[in-house]
């Protein structure tokens, strides 16, 4: 049977603003055909399984010619497979989506479309500008100067003067002179304000606000590069006052988040709340223990109180317990133990309340806590990575308690992202890489290498962390408490001293 071609639009920037309808799509396709403009975050959201076959233009290297497109995305479907066509922004607005979906229709395709957030109204929501406004502008028009080969980009600038609305040219940095100098020509008043927005949505967001006489000018000048895009008209001199986004604490830092991809969600959002450019570049992974006999057997014995060191850890414990034909009831009985916070959430997200956490996140105070509240000659059974440290289950047995240490997870060291990561720390733009664990400073460090590290600072979760930052020469800054929200507090700060 023939598959379906989805087109779906992948907004501006970051996942975050991926319409919930695209994402949905994305995670139940066999394969995703994408652009250039797509961020490598969304394509995160793609299945393991899925086959990628990316179409868009990188530096150097030619983009596959419109007709070849067209002709994958129907032999796909004709292979029958559910396939996403991944775009940037709308994928109607200048992406040529229209031809695709023709191409499909001559061709017996079923398709539909999703639309996406286009970079054409959300860079100037980002950059401070209503692209409508009772007193400033009642239309928008949306323009593109990019010029056929060899041409100038055929635009009738009479007409655009006369409409008096805001003009929002996509394509035309490379003819940003040629535009102003039509808009000029045609009578526009040389004092209008216009912007031009670079990376518009994103943390590393920049734009330039002057007039259609001066932009161009000023443009070069700061070296403004695509992605981006022009708006003219009198909503642009909203632009500095309604600026609501580079103000923000984060803006402008570029932050890589390493932890394992289901766990990174939160950490991003908030960073991207705060205004960041997140590089989302897990560089651990998490792999449920493959041997379920250990944990089958310890269970067969009592114990006081079991203890987990991390989120992974209570996720992990429950899935083992129930590939062995079991759930979170063979606890019955134990107290429960949970190293921080984040680990206490975990616990709560199936209906227990850890009966303990210790004032100082980490595997030390932990078994000190636990000590206080065992019986002598107790027993604690701990749920965690194979790879855990041996601070917490030494601590215990010098005490005189009987540990059961079973793994139900390995942390295994592995990143999609390495050659990016390279990239970034070669230019000296990474600014924070946050580290949740000592195992995701050791991944981070096979993934990028021999490079050199002391352009970037380590935001750390802990004391533990940090020390094997700084064995690999890292600048760090670190929690004083091992939680997302006090590294958020910590980077903060940090952001505020320099
Ligand atoms: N379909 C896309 C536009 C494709 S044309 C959309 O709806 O957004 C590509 C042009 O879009 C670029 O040349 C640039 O002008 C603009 N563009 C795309 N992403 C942008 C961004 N994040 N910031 C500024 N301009 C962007």
């Amino acid at each position: 049977m023939t598959g379906m071609v989805t087109l779906v639009g992948a907004g501006p920037g970051s996942r975050a603003l991926l319409t919930l309808a695209g994402a949905e799509a994305i995670r139940r396709a066999d394969v995703v055909v994408y652009d250039r403009l797509v961020d490598t975050d969304i394509l995160t959201l793609i299945p393991c399984g899925a086959e990628r076959i990316d179409v868009g233009k990188r530096a150097g290297v030619h983009p596959v010619p419109q007709e070849e497109i067209n002709a994958i995305l129907v032999r796909l479907a004709q292979a029958g497979k559910n396939t996403v066509r991944l775009k940037g922004g709308d994928c109607y607005l200048f992406g040529r989506g229209g031809e695709e979906c023709e191409y499909l229709h001559a061709h017996g395709v079923p398709f539909r479309v999703i639309p996406g957030v286009t970079s054409a109204l959300a860079a100037p929501a980002f950059a401070g500008i209503p692209v409508t406004h009772r007193e400033y502008g009642s239309s928008v028009h949306i323009i593109t100067a990019q010029a056929r080969a060899g041409k100038e980009p055929e635009i009738d600038y009479p007409s655009l003067v006369r409409l008096g609305g805001t003009l929002v040219f996509l394509m035309g940095l490379a003819a940003l002179e040629q535009v102003m100098d039509g808009l000029l020509a045609a009578g526009m008043d040389p004092q209008m304000p216009a912007t031009v927005i670079e990376n518009g949505t994103r943390g590393i967001q920049r734009k330039v606000v002057d007039t259609v006489s001066g932009l161009a000018a000023q443009v070069r000048t700061e070296g403004l590069q695509s992605p981006a895009l022009i708006v003219v008209g009198r909503v642009c001199a909203c632009s500095n006052t309604l600026d609501w986004w580079t103000g923000l604490p984060l803006h402008g830092k570029r932050i890589a988040v390493t932890r394992p991809q289901e766990r990174a969600g939160g950490l991003t959002a908030r960073l991207r709340a705060l205004g960041a450019e997140v590089i989302e570049a897990p560089c651990i992974a998490i792999e449920p223990a493959a041997e379920l006999e250990p944990l089958r057997a310890a269970l067969e014995n009592r114990y006081d109180w079991a203890a987990f060191t991390s989120p992974a850890g209570v996720k992990a414990a429950a899935d083992a317990l129930r590939r062995l034909g079991r759930d979170l009831r063979a606890l019955y009985g134990m107290q429960l133990a949970a190293i921080g916070r984040g680990t206490a959430e975990a616990l709560a997200a199936y209906g227990l309340t850890a009966d303990l956490i210790p004032a100082q996140y980490d595997g030390a105070h932990l078994a000190a806590a636990l000590l206080e509240r065992l019986p002598e000659k107790g027993a604690v059974l701990l749920l965690r990575a194979r790879q855990g440290g041996k601070i917490l289950p030494e601590a215990l047995r010098r005490a005189g308690m009987t540990v059961a240490d079973v793994p139900v997870y390995d942390t295994v060291y592995r990143c999609g992202r390495t050659d990016e990561l390279r990239r970034l720390l070669a230019e000296g733009a990474l600014d924070y890489v946050t580290f949740t664990s000592g195992s995701t400073v050791e991944g981070f460090v096979r993934a990028v290498g021999d490079t050199d590290l002391s352009d970037m600072t380590a935001l750390c979760i802990g004391a533990q962390t940090e020390e094997i930052a700084k064995r690999y020469q890292m600048k760090t800054i670190t929690a004083s408490n091992a939680a997302i929200d006090d590294m958020i507090a910590c980077l903060l700060e940090d952001c505020h001293h320099v």
